[in-house]
């Protein structure tokens, strides 16, 4: 087994900045010469998350109003009492979808749908940049 790690950055915009980020991941699968295994995309920060979607401009407004509806902005979060950076409902909806995303890789291609693309989400008030670190594993 072979074991690869290709890092790349993102620039995010705005809170709830969703990037597609498939080219990227692709383009590192290419680079590694893994055929056969497992591909690993990870965000490390506990306020950006990680996952797949159709990557259209309704799910772009449908996510963060669904984030906003089950997790809402103006609520009294702990984290805000305490540390005073305005982000507690920033790490909570990143918590509920996670910092990563496995995909099968199979004869050298990710094994996505048609539709579905591998989206970063940033889930912090201010713009970021981002680092996505991809682990390549298999054959
Ligand atoms: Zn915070």
């Amino acid at each position: 087994m072979t074991v690869k790690e290709i890092v790349f950055t993102v620039q995010t915009a705005h809170e709830l900045d969703i990037k597609d980020i498939t080219p990227q991941v692709s383009q590192a699968v290419s680079k590694s010469g893994i055929r056969d295994g497992m591909v690993l995309v990870f965000v490390p920060g506990s306020t950006g998350a990680i996952t797949t979607l159709e990557y259209e401009p309704g799910l772009l407004e449908d996510i963060p109003r669904a984030l906003e509806r089950l997790f809402p902005k103006g609520l009294r979060y702990e984290h805000h009492e305490r540390w005073q950076d305005g982000n507690g409902h920033s790490h909570v909806r990143a918590a509920f979808i996670g910092p990563s995303l496995t995909v099968p890789l199979s004869n050298g291609r990710l094994t996505l749908g048609t539709w579905q693309q591998i989206v970063l989400c940033d889930m912090d008030v201010p713009a970021r940049e981002r680092k996505i670190i991809v682990k390549i594993m298999g054959e």
